[in-house]
């Protein structure tokens, strides 16, 4: 086909596809054209060059088809989503290409270190907002219906969705405010993919009537939205449709919440400054299994809130902490398998490659040395071997089987390539193997028996595309070559001739390797339609799989680093004796802290200087109560935690400015969105919260949730509350407040340099330790002693100013008996001093004074009032 041809092609493809890329295969390579070759050019770096073709030029950009999926793989992360034509071949030996696929962040199957992720949708009818989650590599399709658009984005962030798609009442932007930051694209289907009836067929279709019967979804909005979420998978790629064999409900079994502002603020998954070493995900994923990362995961960003999901997990990993020799041998026979998720999905569009069938064969040899490691020994009884329970291990060991008797030791990466199956597999393909290493022996000889006959002694054979088998002969004697050989070819030093015995043969063995990549794409063809029916059991034992590689990391951790199994309750409560920071703790030697919260303590105000530790006392306070709820040991000595319903937090952020957003206003909307949401079962971490504004209504504000959240006021919930202030009059607030205990950080006089203990003590910070770390870092005395003055005065008066630079004048006065604040303009509180002055320029009747005595006046007072030197 010409090169216009080509590229007008790539056009009539472009046009019928909404993807943002196209990509075309052209014999051995995947071709991207015109703006899309640049554009690949630009993203990947990939050399492009310019084409020309009926009179005009293109840009065009390959890479080699074996290689198309970690293209794509890249080119998703970068947000765009591509189609991909593969070619075919018609009766008439013609080539076109047709869209086969469409590659997405939920739909491309990955091959290295990132992993696909979940396919989220997001509609509403009737009021009420559908929620669908298809994750093609778990096999599932999970569905709800929810109250309002931020129950929805909970979902959605729960489950980690990698690309949101929305639609028709739902609007791009506001999906996009609700969903999880790292969604790499949320797009806006068409309307009839969310009709319900529709969606009703596609849902009965896929997973049976009553599947969906016994699941009880009829609710519209959520009939709405799976069906949209089908027909996006099968709109995409409609053989890995075949991978979603589950249905299930979300948000029916316990969670935890934790949103995305703490798992920002707990650094879950990627530290403040967006690397992901130092995050509690890379602290603690020792797992060797992609699939067992993925679980991790999960568990870490949706914790558990039923008690029996935490206790079965903990008795998983207290099995695997006492057999470390078992644990050992199980993450080293982990380590021999590969992803079976994708292996699933991928046997399931048919898209599996004959390497891939090598990779499920050694997988599945792998089942049973895990499962007899989790029920024989030490183990025997153990909680762990419930999760290999529901493998359906015979199933499995069949499809093993079949894959050993097909394959051969080493599939290759393509069928194309040839050499797939294993010798003794069908009889018909080992005739022709057998023909054709017949044919291939005789034509390995046939030089020296030519050789032999002719007495030609520079004489030999080959084979090339254009020639065919051949024999050559030097120049020199090609006048003596015998009658038979008829030539082919005249080179500058050789000639190449063929016999009638040559081109018989020739024939047989171009027939018999067509005919045997036929019969290896028929065999192939047949062994997948074999092995699909399996996709479902694979899918089960990935899962399980997964779980143990997550269990074992977790022995593993908790065994290495002296971590303890938390007691869960579901009476309130908090009890943490000696509890670290799991990820400070590797680093650092780490001064332990207890954390206690009961009904005389419901609130926990941190006060001490900067730097003192106070901000990771309260995280690894959260970090302890979401491991626990994880079914993790935690870094403690001992623990014991009620139940939470959720985490909030409000901490200081660094990239808040970075934004152009402005930080009080942030700081505000995350204060309103913890207000709102966090109940009595929650735990909320707060961080200097009011500091965003230089005036005093950050005080003000501050003291009012501080109210708010521990009762003072009638009807308002009381989670468990961790508050670090550096307000200290707060604490002499709270002092006076049922239910608010006080805790500072400890520092030290350590001679010249001030030792932060990170000591955690009961009661407020001692309010001169500014003053005296001034002290200790080298201050000059007469400012430390001025600054004791000040200090003492201010105490004395309760008075202080803060805030400052802008309205010097206003002072701020607790009244802390009373519990509270106001201005003080008139200064009538803080000074007697200055309410004399006032009294006395209050009291001159200017109108009725003569100049003079308005002289006399201000002279007595200023004798009286300021001092002569002044
Ligand atoms: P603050 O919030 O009071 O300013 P941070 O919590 O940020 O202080 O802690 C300051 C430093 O002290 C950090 O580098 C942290 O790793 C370290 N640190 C905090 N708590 C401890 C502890 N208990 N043991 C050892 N080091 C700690």
């Amino acid at each position: 086909m010409s090169g216009t041809g080509i590229v007008e092609e790539f056009r009539s493809l472009k046009r019928a596809s909404d993807a943002d890329l196209l990509t075309m295969q052209c014999g051995d390579f995947f071709e991207f054209f015109e703006a899309d070759a640049e554009a690949v050019g630009e993203l990947l770096g990939l050399k492009v060059s310019m084409r020309s073709g009926g009179g005009s030029e293109y840009p065009m950009a390959g890479v080699p088809v074996a290689q198309i999926d970690e293209y794509l793989s890249q080119l998703v992360a970068r947000g765009q989503r591509v189609a991909v034509a593969e070619q075919f071949t018609d009766d008439a030996g013609d080539h076109y290409r047709r869209i086969t696929r469409t590659a997405t962040p939920g739909t491309l199957l990955e091959v290295g270190e990132r992993h696909t992720r979940p396919i989220g949708v997001l509609t509403q009818r009737e009021g009420r907002y559908g929620v669908a989650v298809v994750d093609v590599v778990e096999g599932t399709a999970g569905v709800a219906a929810v109250a309002d658009l931020a129950a929805a984005g909970g979902q959605l962030r729960q489950q980690q969705v990698g690309e949101l798609l929305v639609g028709p009442t739902v609007s791009a932007p506001d999906a996009a405010a609700v969903c999880p930051s790292d969604t790499v694209c949320v797009e806006e289907q068409p309307a009839e993919a969310f009709e319900t009836h529709r969606g009703r067929k596609r849902l009965a279709e896929r997973f049976g009537e009553a599947i969906v019967e016994t699941r009880s979804i009829d609710d519209p909005a959520a009939v709405a939205a799976v069906g949209a979420a089908i027909w996006y998978v099968e709109a995409m790629d409609p053989e890995l449709l075949r991978a979603v064999t589950r249905l299930r409900v979300l948000g029916r079994g316990d969670r935890m919440q934790v949103d995305a502002t703490t798992a920002r603020n707990l650094e879950l998954f990627e530290t403040m400054y967006g690397a992901s070493e130092g995050s509690l995900l890379a602290t603690i994923d020792g797992c060797v299994t992609g699939g067992g990362r993925r679980l991790l995961r999960r568990w870490i960003g949706r914790p558990s809130g039923a008690a029996s999901v935490i206790e079965t997990r903990q008795a998983e990993v207290t099995d695997l902490i006492e057999v470390p020799l078992v644990r050992r041998r199980l993450r080293d026979a982990l380590a021999e398998t590969y992803d079976l998720g994708s292996l699933a999905a991928r046997l399931a569009s048919g898209r599996i490659t004959p390497a891939d069938m090598g990779r499920l064969r050694r997988t599945l040899a792998q089942l049973p040395t895990i499962g007899e490691l989790l029920t024989t020994g030490a183990l025997a009884d153990a909680a762990v071997a419930e999760t290999t329970a529901a493998v359906p291990m015979d199933r499995l060991a069949a499809v093993r089987e079949e894959l050993e008797g097909a394959l051969v030791a080493e599939p290759p990466r393509s069928l194309q390539e040839g050499g797939v199956f294993a010798g003794g597999y069908d009889a018909e393909l080992d005739a022709m193997l057998e023909e054709l290493e017949a044919i291939e022996t005789w034509f390995e000889q046939l030089a020296e028996r030519e050789q032999a006959a002719t007495g030609l002694r520079h004489l030999s054979t080959g084979r090339n595309q254009t020639d065919g088998l051949y024999i050559q002969v030097g120049r020199s004697e090609a006048a003596r070559v015998p009658d038979g050989y008829e030539e082919v070819k005249t080179l500058k030093s050789a000639k190449r001739y063929r016999t009638a015995e040559i081109t018989e043969r020739e024939r047989a063995l171009v027939r018999l390797e067509t005919d045997r990549v036929l019969r290896e794409e028929t065999l192939y063809a047949q062994l997948l339609e074999t092995l699909r029916p399996a996709v479902p059991a694979i899918q089960e034992a990935a899962a399980a799989l997964a779980r143990v590689d997550v269990v074992a990391t977790a022995a593993r951790h908790a065994a290495k680093h002296d971590w303890v199994c938390p007691t869960v309750q579901t009476e309130w409560g908090i009890a943490i004796e000696g509890g670290r920071h799991p990820v400070v703790e590797q680093t650092t030697r780490f001064v332990p802290n207890d954390t206690r919260f009961d009904d005389t303590r419901r609130c926990i105000l941190v006060t001490g200087p900067n730097m003192g530790g106070k901000s990771t006392y309260m995280r690894q306070t959260a970090l302890i109560v979401l491991l626990a709820q994880m079914g993790w040991y935690v870094p403690a000595d001992a623990a014991t935690v009620g139940i939470v319903d959720g985490i909030f937090t409000r901490v200081g952020a660094l990239d808040e400015l970075a934004e152009g957003r402005s930080t009080f206003m942030i700081e505000m909307a995350e204060l309103a969105n913890i207000l709102h949401q966090a109940t009595d079962r929650s735990l909320v971490v707060l961080d200097e919260v009011g500091r965003g504004t230089a005036t005093y209504d950050g005080v003000a504000i501050a003291w009012a949730t501080m109210e708010h959240l521990s009762g003072e006021r009638e009807g308002t919930p009381t989670p468990a509350v961790l508050f670090a202030t550096h307000y200290h009059e707060l604490t002499e607030v709270a002092d006076r407040m049922e239910g608010v205990a006080n805790v500072h950080v400890e520092v030290e006089d350590a001679g010249d340099t001030v030792a932060f203990l990170r000591t955690v003590a009961p009661g407020a910070a001692d309010r001169s330790y500014g003053v005296h770390v001034a002290e200790l870092a080298g201050v000059p005395a007469p400012v430390v002693d001025r600054a004791s003055t000040i200090l003492g005065q201010l105490r004395d008066e309760t008075a202080i100013q803060v805030g400052g630079g802008q309205d010097p004048g206003t002072q701020v006065v607790f009244d802390v008996g009373g519990g509270t604040l106001r201005e003080a303009h008139d200064g009538t509180e803080g000074n007697p001093q200055e309410a004399a002055l006032h009294e006395a320029i209050a009291a001159l009747d200017v109108t009725s004074m003569t100049p003079g005595e308005l002289v006399l006046a201000v002279e007595q007072i200023q004798t009286r009032f300021i001092e002569p030197d002044a």
